[in-house]
């Protein structure tokens, strides 16, 4: 699966349509009773309602960071994707 290459080509929103560009945006998750939120997460985002989505590889390492983050006991967890 190597050399996998991910198109940077501009694309369209599914929602409306609209111009996607890349971008940051906050995604929390809900894990039974906790809260985690994960801040500057790299994604494509829509220009005109705002959408963001997010790219595999990125998915991919925020799914580790959730298994990480379970270890955590705490209630509310802010992280920041690059610092993770
Ligand atoms: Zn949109």
């Amino acid at each position: 699966m190597a050399g996998r290459k991910e198109k940077n080509n501009t694309k369209k929103c599914p929602l409306c349509g609209g111009r996607m560009s890349d971008g940051m945006t906050v995604a929390p998750f809900f894990i039974n009773d906790r809260v985690i939120v994960i801040k500057d997460v790299p994604a494509e985002v829509c220009g005109d309602c705002g959408e963001a989505y997010m790219k595999s590889r990125v998915v991919d390492r925020i799914e580790a960071l959730l298994d990480r983050l379970e270890d955590l006991h705490s209630e509310v967890s802010i992280v920041h994707y690059k610092a993770a």
